[in-house]
C-alpha cells in the first residue's frame, strides 16, 4: 500500500468527512490499537472515525452495526457507538486519496465516560452492575444471525491453541511454565467442553478500557470490532480477566460478577468449569501477543499496555487450584461444580493402608487422587488436568462415548455368557479377525491379559505334548502363578526368587542399544533370532513353544530389528514348537504402520495375546489361534471363562475396533508417533541425558544414562523426571531392566500439540535437571 505521511492523512479523512458525511472540525488521532480519529465539530459535537484495515469486511462492520442497534433495540441504556451513515445512507466512506491510497471508513458517536481501568477500586456494586450488564447485552446479541459470524480472528478465546506454540517466544522459564499450564488447563478442561457450550455473537472484547464508567456507574460500551460468533461464556471471561487485574482477591470480586450475571442469565455448570481456564487464556493470550509484537516494534507502547499487570495475575492464578477457582467463582450461583470428588486424599492413603495389601502400589512420590477421565486426559481431586502420556489402555481416550454407550445399552438389555447364542459374540470375533492375518481365525474371550497368557501357554503344552517354554529376558506376561514363572521381569526382580523355574528358558532381549549386538539392522536381529537356536540346542527336552511380546514393554520399550522374529519362529518350529507373540501393550493400531505390531517383521504367530487396549478399560482379553491347533486343543475338556467374550464385553470390543477405524486411530498414531520421535530425536543431540529415543507409532520410549560411552543407567534421574513431567500436568512411567526408560504410551488420541507441549516441557525439566545435577 502506498505510504502516506501524517498530515496527509489527516487532510484525507478532512476530505472524505466532509464530501461524505458534510461534517468539518478537528481531527485529532486516538491512543490504542486500532486506527481511530476523534472529530470535533464546531458545534462542539464529537465524533470518532475508525479506519479500516485491509482485513475489514464490509460483512464485518455490518455486524457491529446490527450489534450495537440490537442493544438499543433491546432497552440497554448504555451509551454506544453508534454509526453515523453517510450522506447516501451508507455504512462505510471510501476515498481515494492522490498518491492512491484507498482509505475506508465508518463514523461513530462518541461514547463519553472513563475507561473501568481508570477508575478504580471497583468495588461490589460495580461489579454486581457489570454481571447484570454483560448477561444482558449476551441475551440482546443471542438472536442476531449473520453470514460472517463465523468469523475468527487473533484474539478468538475459542481458538487460543493457534499461540500455544508461541509460548517459546517468551524467554523467563518460569514464565514459560505458567503458561504451559494455562495452555494445558485450556485444552483438557475448556476445549472438551466448547462443544456443549451455548454459542452465539459475542462481544469479544469486553476488556476494561472497553467499558465506559461514569460516576461510578457503568456508562457505555466501546468497540464492537471483535464480534464474532463464540461460546456466549468467552465474554464473561474476558471482562473478568481484565476487570480483575488491580483486584487484590480477583475471585471474590469476579463471583460478584458472575453472581449477577447467574441471576440475569443462568450459567450452566459447564460454563462455570470453563470460565476460570479462559480467564487465564485470555491473559496467556494477551503476553503471547505482546511477546510476538516485541519483535516487531519492541517500542510501540500501546501494545504493551498490560502486559505486566497480566503477568502479575498469571502468576497469582498459576497457584490457584481449578477445582477451587470454579467453586469460588460460581460460590453466588448456587451451583456447585467439582462437587462430587470424594475423599481427601489423605483420607483415603490411611484407608488404603488399613484394607488393600501393602503389595499393590500407589504411582508417584504424591499419589493422585483421580477423579475423571477424558479423551486423553485425566484429572485429579483439585481439578487440574493431566495429559496422560502412559495409559495404553485406554486406547480410544478416556471415556469414549461411544464405547460408554455400547456398554451401557448392552449391560440395560443383556448379559449371560457364550453357553447361549447370540449375534454380538461372533459379529465381534470375526471382525476382531479381519484385522488378522487370514490364518488367524479362531478366538477365545477371557478377561485379562494374564488369563489369556495362561491360556495361550496351556494352548501351546496342550498341542505340543511338552512343557518347556523359551521366554524373552526382562519380560512380563501376567501376574498369575504360572505367568510369574515365565517373566524374569518378575520372577528375577524384587521379591522374586531369583532364578527360573527348570522348564522356562530364557533368551536375550534383541536390544541394538544395550544387548549384545548393536544396530536395528536385519544382521543384528538375525544374530538375535540365532540366540534362539542357540538355547534351543542346549536343551535337553523338546520345547513346547516360545512366549514374546511383539516389542518390549516392560523390558525398556525396545524394538526388535528387522529379521529378529523370522529367524527366531524358524528356529522355535524347527524344534516343533509354537510361537505366541503377546499384543496385550503393543496391539490395535498403536504402531501406525500396521495393526498388529508383529505384523512389522512380516510374521505369522501360531497364538496371538491381546489385553489391555481391546476393551478401553473394560476387563476383557483374547487369544487367537489358527483353527487347527483349536481343533488339537479341543480334547474332551471344555473351555469355559464365565465372563469371557460375554454380550456386554463383545459390544464393548466392537465399539472400540469401530473408533480406531472411524476415527482413523492408527494412521494419527503413526503421524503424532513419528512427529514425537522427530522432537524426542532432537532434544537427544542437546540433552547427554537423553542416551536412546526409540519407537514406533505411539509406542516410545526416552532411555537416561549418566555416561552415553558406558551406557550406565539414569535411575534416579528418570524417577525424577517422571516426578517432576506429573508436576507439570504430564503423566509418564519407568520401566526396563535398569528402570530407567520412560515409557510413552498414550491414548491414541493425543494431538500434535499435546506432543508439541510435552517436548517443550521434557526440553525446559531436562535444561533444569541439567543445571542443578
Ligand atoms: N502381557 C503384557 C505384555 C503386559 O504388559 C501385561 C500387563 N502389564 C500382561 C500381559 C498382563 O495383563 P493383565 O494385567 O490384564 O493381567
Amino acid at each position: 500500500m502506498p505510504d502516506i505521511s501524517k498530515k496527509d492523512m489527516t487532510d484525507a479523512i478532512s476530505v472524505l468527512i466532509k464530501t461524505q458525511y458534510g461534517l468539518t472540525g478537528t481531527l485529532t488521532r486516538l491512543a490504542g490499537e486500532n486506527e481511530n480519529y476523534l472529530l470535533q465539530t464546531p458545534g462542539n459535537t464529537q465524533f470518532v472515525l475508525k479506519l479500516a484495515d485491509e482485513n475489514t469486511s464490509s460483512g464485518m462492520i455490518e455486524i457491529e452495526h446490527l450489534s450495537v442497534e440490537r442493544l438499543i433495540e433491546a432497552g440497554l441504556t448504555l451509551c454506544l457507538p453508534r454509526l453515523v451513515p453517510t450522506r447516501i445512507g451508507g455504512i462505510e466512506a471510501q476515498f481515494l486519496t492522490d498518491t492512491g491510497r484507498l482509505i475506508r471508513g465508518r463514523l461513530l458517536e462518541f461514547v463519553p465516560g472513563q475507561a473501568w481501568c481508570d477508575v478504580l477500586p471497583a468495588g461490589p456494586d460495580r461489579f454486581a452492575e457489570l454481571g447484570r450488564t454483560l448477561a444482558k447485552i449476551n441475551g440482546a446479541l443471542e438472536v442476531i444471525v449473520h453470514p460472517d459470524a463465523g468469523r475468527t480472528h487473533h484474539w478468538d478465546l475459542a481458538k487460543a491453541q493457534q499461540h500455544r506454540p508461541s509460548i517459546c517466544l517468551v524467554e523467563d522459564p518460569e514464565r514459560r511454565r505458567i503458561l504451559e499450564q494455562v495452555f494445558l488447563s485450556y485444552a483438557a478442561i475448556a476445549m472438551p467442553l466448547f462443544a456443549f457450550l451455548p454459542r452465539a455473537l459475542i462481544h469479544g472484547d469486553i476488556n476494561d478500557d472497553n467499558l465506559l464508567v461514569d460516576k461510578g456507574r457503568i456508562q457505555g460500551i466501546l468497540d464492537f470490532g471483535d464480534c464474532l460468533e463464540n461460546p456466549i461464556i468467552c465474554d464473561l471471561a474476558i471482562a473478568l480477566a481484565y476487570v480483575t487485574l488491580d483486584e487484590p482477591d480477583p475471585l471474590e470480586a469476579a463471583s460478584q460478577v458472575v453472581g449477577a450475571y447467574h441471576r440475569e442469565r443462568a450459567l450452566s455448570m459447564d460454563e462455570l468449569m470453563v470460565l476460570f481456564p479462559l480467564m487465564c487464556t485470555r491473559l496467556a493470550v494477551s503476553v503471547i501477543i505482546s511477546a510476538q509484537r516485541r519483535k516487531i516494534d519492541p517500542l510501540r507502547a500501546s501494545w504493551f499496555v498490560s502486559e505486566e499487570r497480566a503477568w502479575k495475575k498469571l502468576k497469582f492464578f498459576n497457584d490457584i487450584l481449578p477445582a477451587d477457582a470454579a467453586v469460588h467463582l460460581a460460590s453466588k450461583t448456587g451451583l456447585a461444580p467439582y462437587g462430587d470428588r470424594g475423599k481427601p486424599i489423605l483420607e483415603l492413603l490411611k484407608e488404603r493402608k488399613e484394607c488393600i495389601p501393602p503389595s499393590m502400589s500407589a504411582a508417584y512420590d504424591a499419589p493422585l487422587k483421580i477423579i475423571r477421565g477424558k479423551g486423553q486426559y485425566l484429572y485429579d481431586f483439585h481439578g487440574r488436568p493431566f495429559l496422560d502420556l502412559y495409559n495404553n489402555v485406554c486406547h480410544v481416550g478416556h471415556c469414549h462415548p461411544r464405547v460408554v454407550a455400547a456398554g451401557q445399552q448392552q449391560m440395560a438389555r443383556l448379559n449371560t455368557n457364550t453357553r447361549y447364542l447370540y449375534d454380538g459374540l461372533t459379529d465381534y470375533a470375526q471382525r476382531l479377525c479381519s484385522t488378522l492375518p487370514r490364518e488367524l481365525d479362531t478366538c477365545y474371550f477371557v478377561n485379562s491379559g494374564s488369563e489369556a497368557n495362561e491360556l495361550a501357554l496351556r494352548i501351546a503344552r496342550t498341542v505340543t505334548q511338552r512343557s518347556d517354554m523359551l521366554v524373552v529376558d526382562g519380560a512380563y506376561h501376567g501376574h498369575t502363578g504360572t505367568m510369574i514363572d515365565i517373566s524374569p521381569y518378575k520372577f528375577m526382580g524384587k521379591g522374586g526368587k531369583g532364578f527360573p523355574e527348570p522348564w522356562v528358558h530364557i533368551v536375550p532381549v534383541a536390544d541394538g542399544y544395550r544387548g549384545k549386538f548393536k544396530g536395528q539392522d536385519s544382521e543384528t536381529g538375525k544374530a538375535y533370532g540365532d540366540e534362539v537356536g542357540k538355547i534351543i540346542r542346549k536343551i535337553d527336552r523338546p520345547i513346547a513353544g516360545f512366549i514374546t511380546e511383539s516389542l518390549l514393554s516392560c523390558g525398556g520399550q525396545v524394538i526388535p530389528p528387522s529379521t529378529y522374529f523370522k529367524t527366531a519362529f524358524a528356529h522355535v518350529r524347527a524344534a516343533g514348537g509354537l510361537c505366541i507373540t503377546d499384543e496385550v501393550q503393543v496391539g490395535f493400531g498403536r504402531v501406525g504402520s500396521h495393526f498388529w505390531a508383529f505384523e512389522l517383521q512380516d510374521v505369522v504367530p501360531d497364538i496371538v495375546v491381546m489385553g489391555k487396549p481391546i476393551g478401553n478399560g473394560h476387563p476383557m482379553a483374547c487369544v487367537v489361534t489358527r483353527r487347527q491347533i483349536a481343533r488339537e486343543f479341543a480334547n474332551g475338556m471344555e473351555f469355559f471363562a464365565t465372563f469371557g467374550g460375554n454380550p456386554v464385553s463383545c459390544a464393548i470390543g466392537m465399539a472400540v475396533l469401530e473408533v480406531i477405524e472411524e476415527e482413523g486411530l492408527q494412521y494419527h498414531a503413526g503421524q503424532v508417533g513419528s512427529h514425537l520421535l522427530k522432537g524426542l530425536t532432537a532434544l537427544k543431540a542437546c540433552h547427554p541425558l537423553v542416551g536412546d529415543v526409540r519407537g514406533l507409532g505411539l509406542f516410545l520410549g526416552i532411555e537416561l544414562v549418566l555416561d552415553r560411552r558406558t551406557l550406565s543407567p539414569a535411575t534416579q534421574q528418570a524417577h525424577e523426571m517422571v516426578n517432576r513431567l506429573k508436576n507439570r500436568g504430564i503423566l509418564l512411567g519407568v520401566d526396563g531392566p535398569f528402570s530407567n526408560v520412560i515409557k510413552i504410551k498414550p491414548p491414541m488420541v493425543i494431538t500434535r500439540a499435546d506432543a508439541d507441549m510435552f517436548l517443550r516441557i521434557l526440553d525446559d525439566e531436562l535444561t533444569d535437571m541439567e543445571h542443578t545435577q
